[in-house]
């Protein structure tokens, strides 16, 4: 820069000495600038021809025009390398998409397809371009999907039917990124469903199978023990033991078939909308008979809407909690049962007790079969491990959610939460 302004500085002290001896001082420094300032518009003249086609080679140019004109060269150049760097990553980024056997879907925060791989061509029959750009739900027209994709609740898979083949199931992932679109994921699931289906027939076979034997077994213990005090002391122990383990392997079977029974069939609902009050009611009784009247258990109906699906169903989910507040509380320990409409229309079904609470560690793995957080007392209490993972289904089955705090010493707090659908009156 200041070679350049050293240089305009000569020209003009020569143009103004020349000029001064020549008597046209002000004509000889017009004319110095005007060459000056025509020799720099020409120079930018060049510069803009050569960004305009910047893969040509830049002008040659001296002092500040061929400095500048050198670096932005440079910096082109640079950046040249960096896209095609980009380029070569983006290329391999979707060569190795278009490697894996899942398909993959990109789709736009319009819902619409910006990019998929072969696989996905092939489970969802997309083709190239004629598909570029149309929404998804053009694409896959099955209802669930289409609510499962709009209501944004991706934390559980998707299984449904294939759209090509009615033997086939297909298993679809959606994750959120960027401003709102999508990246869905999308795999046969056919065999895995056949290996789950075989695994739910074959505990549904064996606790049927065993049911017969099991209620021949207990009954002639029940008539048995009916008369222990005509046995020697020696046996009427041994009968004790085998009714109370007969009658927890009933237990065991009755809520295996209970589960397979939920896993396998479609929730059926009740002609008439479940009204509350009588179902807690008679719940709350049987829970103080279990209690032996040793817990005070409160019933608060702070809401008379009642509930739109399968009684025995829920019969069930209700019982097994609160069953669990008085299984899992010692004898004093007061229960609340609390049904009630939240603030989003829904309504929430609550068990609260006081008793020893839950550690945190354990919290989310209680609703897994045969998950106990005290194996030993589980069982003393009749306990089969599997009356959360019932309590999980059923809720599932009517669109409802469980949630569950707790802390050690203060007690827990089972909440099903009914969304706004199942409340009656407002299922479509
Ligand atoms: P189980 O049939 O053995 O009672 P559940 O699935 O109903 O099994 O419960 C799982 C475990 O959760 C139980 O073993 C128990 O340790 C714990 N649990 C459930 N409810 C309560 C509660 N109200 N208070 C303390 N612990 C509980």
């Amino acid at each position: 820069m200041t070679h350049e302004l050293k240089r305009t500085g000569g020209w003009l002290l020569a143009a103004g000495l020349l000029g001064w001896a020549l008597g046209h001082l002000w004509l000889a420094l017009c004319l110095t600038l005007a060459a000056l300032l025509c020799q720099h518009l020409w120079s930018l003249s060049r510069l803009m021809r050569w960004l305009a086609s910047p893969e040509a080679e830049p002008p040659e140019a001296s002092g500040l025009w061929g400095q500048v004109l050198d670096r932005l060269y440079h910096q082109q150049r640079l950046q040249q390398a960096q896209q095609q760097e980009l380029r070569e990553l983006l290329d391999r980024i979707q060569d190795s998409g278009q490697a894996l056997r899942d398909g993959v879907v990109m789709l736009d925060k319009a819902g619409d397809l910006e990019w998929w791989n072969q696989a996905a061509e092939q489970l969802l029959g997309l083709s190239q371009p004629s598909d570029l750009g149309q929404p998804i739900t053009h694409l896959v027209r099955e209802p669930r999907f289409i609510d499962y994709f709009e209501q944004q609740h991706y934390q559980e898979p998707l299984v449904i039917r294939s759209p090509l083949a009615d033997d086939r199931t297909l298993e679809f992932h959606i994750t959120l990124f960027g401003a709102n679109e999508r990246l869905l994921l999308v795999r046969d699931f056919t065999r895995m469903q056949r290996l789950e289906r075989m695994r739910q027939d074959f505990i549904a076979n064996v606790s049927h199978e065993l049911r017969t034997p099991l209620t021949v077994l207990s009954g002639y213990l029940e008539t048995f023990s009916d008369h222990l005090h005509d046995l020697a002391p020696k046996w009427q122990r041994g009968l004790k033991l085998m009714g109370q383990q007969a009658k927890r392997m009933e237990n065991l079977v009755e809520d295996l078939l209970m589960l397979s029974r939920l896993e396998t069939t479609e929730v059926e609902y009740e002609q008439e909308p479940l009204q509350l009050r009588p179902l807690l009611e008679s719940i709350r009784t049987d829970a103080l008979a279990l209690s032996e009247q040793q817990h005070p258990i409160q019933l608060h109906l702070l809401s008379d809407r009642p509930l739109y699906g399968s009684e025995k169903e829920l019969r069930s989910a209700f019982s097994n909690l609160v069953f669990n507040a008085v299984k899992y509380t010692p004898a004093g320990t007061s229960i609340e049962i609390y049904w009630e409409d939240d603030e989003q229309g829904g309504g929430q079904l609550i068990v609260q007790d006081h008793g020893p609470g839950i550690e945190a560690r354990h919290l989310a793995r209680l609703t897994e079969r045969f998950y106990r957080v005290d194996p030993g007392r589980s069982t003393s209490t009749g306990g089969t491990g599997l009356g959360l993972a019932i309590v999980k289904h059923v809720l599932l089955r009517h669109g409802a959610q469980l949630t569950i705090e707790s802390r050690p010493g203060e007690g827990s707090r089972f909440c099903c939460h009914f969304p706004a659908q199942r409340i009656a009156g407002l299922l479509d």
